[in-house]
């Protein structure tokens, strides 16, 4: 097997061992990007002058991720580099500062990769074609979406084009490419891990986390980047527990439940029937496996998409072509208006679609005379969906459901039709909304040969939880040790 080919645990072995240095480790993720990405497009900005890869950033072989290069999505900020969220609007932005996960990744002797994982417009999507870029395609099959909108993250990871990624997730957008691409993907519960130098989209939902080969490689990251941040006043000053040791091969006794509302009209049959066999398997291994119940899954969708609008309308404020990013070249704004028009030209030409769609929404859902119908009221039905999950654990220490009720979809198929869109994130933008972490593992293939993931929830901060069960699955299954012929 050729080094870009192995998980980050398996290539700290070899350097250990004196066999590799980390420069081989990023000479061959070089030659794999060089080779395959002008079909996958998992990276953007790839053309660019230097086309020096990787930041040379000096690593000690005392330090947990001994010189592992890490791929990242285009909306976490590295300090002097293109960090664009793959937006009109954000050309040539290099932020001043690197996000304190790229910090901790450093000081954790990870390898940054300077150039960045394709992504839906700032994370607005399920499928990375919105990206202003074009989109990535699914290396299972050229045709197929990667999922969104962490989309460049998986496929590099699934393409061996990257030994692991961060990307972030405020409704899927790491578990479902990551189910899409048949990797691994954790979101982290919401303050596990800090969000400074993520450029937000819905502040209260958003999440940083990694994308992985396999499971002991996510406990391995999320270890390095989870913490309290005084630079994020959000993040919880909760100590962070060796993720690494939660790693036993053992779920006996452990309650799993089962949420009737996740296996509705609507889920594709092979998809119900793969995780239904999952979940089999979690049985025979020694879980115990309960139905249960919650209720007001069927808000979920409506009330993120209030929510995440109203709160991405005014993040995105901020983009006026004053401070980040493009200007308007258009200087013929009217001359009584010259400000305004400049601000609404940029506004114009630098946003994509879905972007403008959101802005939209969310400005309507908060405006004078219709905050309290829409804000208001979505966040009191999202109390009640958190409520419905703490009410499950009370009963189980897990639940297992599909990540996506279909498995990679055709590009083009449903970008015309965006509520079609919207319905992808269904399974995934409950835990957002409560706040609890969620993990997406590989379970399974379609006739087609796409990949099909199970999601794992447990109560908020009980990553440990889904460590547990996700990696006692992977041991007794091979799912993950397959890879897409490209
Ligand atoms: N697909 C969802 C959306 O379009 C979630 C995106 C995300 O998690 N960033 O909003």
């Amino acid at each position: 097997m050729e080094l870009n080919e192995l998980t980050a645990h398996e290539l700290i072995e070899r350097i250990k061992r004196e066999e590799i240095t980390s420069q081989d480790i990023v000479d061959s993720i070089r030659n794999r990007i060089k080779k395959l990405d002008s079909k996958i497009k998992a990276y953007v900005r790839l053309s660019e002058p230097s086309l020096s890869v990787l930041s040379p950033i000096s690593y000690q072989l005392s330090v947990p991720l001994m010189g592992i290069p890490i791929s990242i999505k285009d909306n976490i900020c590295t300090k002097g580099y293109n960090t664009e969220c793959c937006s009109k609007i954000l050309r040539g932005f290099k932020p001043p500062y690197n996000a304190t996960v790229i910090e901790r990744l450093i000081k954790a002797g990870a390898r940054v990769l300077e150039i960045k994982n394709n992504m839906d417009e700032f994370a607005f999507g399920s499928s990375t074609e919105n990206s202003c870029f074009g989109p990535t395609r699914n290396p299972w099959d050229l045709e197929r979406v990667v999922g969104g909108s962490s989309g460049g993250s998986a496929a590099a990871v699934a393409a061996d084009e990257a030994i692991a990624a961060l990307g972030s997730d405020t409704g899927g957008s790491i578990r479902q490419p990551a189910s899409f691409c048949g990797v691994v993907g954790l979101k982290p519960t919401y303050g596990r891990v800090s969000r400074y130098g993520l450029i937000a989209f819905a502040s209260s939902l958003d999440q940083i986390g990694p994308i992985t080969k396999d499971v002991r490689d996510c406990a391995l990251i999320l270890k390095e980047i989870a913490g309290y941040d005084p630079l994020d006043s959000t993040s919880a000053n909760i100590s962070v527990p060796d993720y690494v040791q939660s790693l036993v091969n053992d779920i006996k006794g452990i309650r799993i439940g089962v949420p009737d509302e996740y296996f509705v009209e609507g889920i594709d049959n092979r998809v119900k029937d793969i995780v239904l066999e999952a979940i089999d398997k979690l049985k025979q291994l020694g879980a115990e496996v309960h139905k249960i119940n919650l209720p007001h899954t069927n808000y979920a969708v409506p009330v993120y998409y209030i929510i995440a609008t109203a709160e991405a309308s005014s993040n995105l404020a901020r983009f006026d072509g004053v401070q980040y990013g493009l200007r308007t070249e258009n200087r013929e704004q009217r001359i009584e208006n010259r400000l305004i028009g400049m601000y609404k030209d940029t506004r114009n030409e630098g946003f994509g679609q879905e972007a403008k769609r959101r802005i939209i929404l969310g400005t309507f859902a908060l405006s004078y005379g219709y905050y309290d119908a829409y804000y208001l009221r979505a966040q009191k039905v999202r109390t009640l969906i958190k409520q419905d999950f703490d009410q499950a654990f009370n009963a189980v220490d897990c639940i297992v459901t599909p990540t996506s009720p279909t498995a990679a979809f055709k590009i083009g198929e449903r970008i015309k039709d965006p509520l079609k869109m919207y319905l992808s994130d269904i399974f995934t933008i409950s835990a957002n909304l409560a706040g609890i972490p969620a993990i997406s593992i590989p379970c399974g293939f379609t006739e087609e040969g796409l990949p099909v993931g199970l999601q794992i929830m447990a109560k908020h901060f009980n990553e440990e939880m889904l460590f547990r069960v996700a990696y006692t699955y992977e041991q007794n299954t091979d799912w993950h040790l397959r890879k897409p012929n490209v």
